[in-house]
């Protein structure tokens, strides 16, 4: 039986949820299986504070959750991110199993003035969801779906994976916008505003957000909506991990087909400025189904210089051909991976199957269009090595995407079509220090034709730099924190500070 029929005809009055084990029992989790003595911490402020052992203990055994102390394997997997550039050692690891173990962990935070980082996928750039000598949130044990087909509705914890989404609402048809690379955390992606392969058609993911449950510095659960503090509610979709923890989104879905078709066409890199540019053109006029990305690359050991137009179209897969043909003309293909997709697998495509073997180094920045003096300088920043993984993608925004208002939701830069994103890579291991400074230097060559960055790709800009991304809506995003978060107990993120 086909399984969308199957799905759908099963779940007349049914919904779906699908919940991870907690494997896990409860535990404070360290070599002596108990808190046996105090314990160094950093405070907000830089300080050191002493934690007393038994003040620790009583909140590790307090919660449901684990509490991981250095020396412990639980607590190394905890501690590291996706990029191996972060090595971080917290003081203490929290891993709720639920909203009350996050209010009881904030609330333990904020007591003690603690440095706190919030971790859902590990995924940040600046690996702000580790610290050192902080406590660290982690919340992958929070890990749930929740989906009702009719009301075309998924609730899902604030600890989950983007594949967890995709596999459990396409299972009825539906979807959301959700990013390329299916463990990069729900969390994040989400708070920070959400580009994703069907973002064109259907928004970003904030926009697709019908409500939170947040955790707020106070150690409150609440709840924020369109009805419900909604001034919370229009700061948590863009503002990121400003304002709390959310313990679960909840999501409008879309009915999507399955099958939608998307791959690369290859050009010789001497072709790339008209590429690029015929690129920027095409992106320029496509509906909102079609997704047109461009790249160029160069990776070890050949370091032979690459140039890509990559595309999803989601719309009718008949139509396809037709729709992307122009693509051909760009300049001569060398090879064309395009093929029909099952959505699903095309989301884990991009994974890496060996995470945290790699460090990477980001550049960033949104452009007003791929006009061909942006593209000049891109192309003159870009020194292809056998010895230096380098790549740079255009991105493709619009559509959906710039249909909303720049002051409906935190996320100001609606107005802008596209963004370079610019990385340096190394295997795990090696020193990257010379590799983030040629990084740096040679990014300076394209930034002056940037306007503002995507805090979800916050590197190492400065506060003034990230004060500048939020443009006009930075005040309003300050009353909301001085409301939720004025002593800017949630920090370490794109930082909203607080002026109270
Ligand atoms: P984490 O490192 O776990 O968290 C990042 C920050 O988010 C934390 O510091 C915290 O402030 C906050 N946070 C996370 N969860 C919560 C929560 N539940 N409550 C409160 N705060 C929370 N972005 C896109 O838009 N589209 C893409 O397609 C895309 N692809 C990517 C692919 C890769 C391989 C990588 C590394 C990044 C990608 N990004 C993409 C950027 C991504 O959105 C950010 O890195 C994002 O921060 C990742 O979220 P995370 O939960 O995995 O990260």
């Amino acid at each position: 039986m086909n399984r969308r029929h199957f799905v759908k005809s099963s779940v007349a009055a049914a919904v779906a949820f699908s919940f991870q084990s907690q494997i896990l029992r409860a535990a404070i989790v360290g070599p002596e299986g108990s808190v046996s003595s105090d314990i160094n911490a950093i405070t907000l402020d830089g300080a050191e504070v002493t934690l007393n052992a038994s003040a620790v203990q009583e909140f590790g055994d307090s919660i449901r959750g684990n509490l991981l102390l250095p020396g412990s394997e639980a607590y190394d997997d905890a501690r590291l991110l996706l990029n191996a550039q972060f090595n971080k050692f917290p003081a203490l690891v929290v891993q709720p199993f639920s909203a009350a173990d996050v209010s009881a962990a904030v609330r333990f935070a904020a007591e003690n003035r603690l440095l706190t980082a919030v971790k859902c996928g590990g995924h940040a750039f600046a690996g702000q969801s580790t610290c050192d000598g902080g406590l660290q949130i982690d919340l992958s044990r929070m890990r749930w779906v929740r989906v009702d087909p009719q009301r075309q509705r998924a609730w899902i914890s604030g600890g989950s994976l983007l594949g967890e989404l995709d596999y459990e609402t396409m299972a009825h048809g539906l979807v959301t916008t959700a990013g390329s690379v299916s463990h990069t955390g729900v969390g994040g992606l989400t708070l920070g505003g959400g580009f994703g392969r069907l973002g064109r058609k259907y928004g970003m993911s904030i926009d697709n957000v019908l409500a939170v449950d947040i955790v707020t510095a106070d150690g409150e659960l609440r709840r924020a909506s369109a009805t419900e503090n909604p001034e919370l509610y229009w700061a948590v979709r863009g503002g990121g991990g400003n304002f709390g923890v959310v313990t679960a989104f909840e999501f409008q879905l879309h009915e999507q087909n399955r099958q939608v078709v998307s791959g690369s066409y290859s050009f010789p890199f001497e072709q790339a400025q008209q590429v690029l540019e015929f690129a920027g053109e095409f992106a320029g006029q496509a509906p909102d189904e079609l997704l047109v990305g461009s790249f160029i690359g160069a990776f070890p050991p050949d370091g032979e210089p690459r140039c890509s137009i990559s595309v999803v179209y989601s719309g009718p897969p008949e139509q396809a051909e037709a729709i992307l043909a122009p693509i051909e003309k760009a300049g001569d293909v060398v090879s064309n991976s395009v093929k029909t997709w099952d959505y699903v697998a095309l989301q884990k495509s991009g994974d890496f199957d060996d995470p945290r073997a790699n460090g990477a180094h980001m550049e960033s920045g949104f452009i007003q269009a791929m006009s061909s003096e942006v593209i000049r300088d891109v192309l003159a920043s870009f020194e292809p090595s056998p010895t230096r993984a380098t790549w740079t993608i255009f991105t493709h925004g619009g559509g959906a995407i710039g249909r909303v208002a720049p002051d409906a939701t935190a996320f100001v830069h609606r107005d802008k079509p596209h963004s370079i994103l610019s990385l340096v890579g190394w295997r795990a291991g090696h020193d990257p220090t010379g590799d983030i400074a040629y990084h740096r230097k040679q990014s300076l060559i394209w930034k002056a034709h940037t306007s503002g960055f995507y805090t979800n790709d916050l590197s190492d800009e400065t506060q003034a730099m990230v004060d500048a991304t939020y443009g006009a809506n930075l005040p309003r995003l300050v009353e909301v924190k001085n409301q939720y978060d004025p002593t800017n107990l949630f920090r370490l993120n794109a930082n909203i500070r607080p002026t109270v």
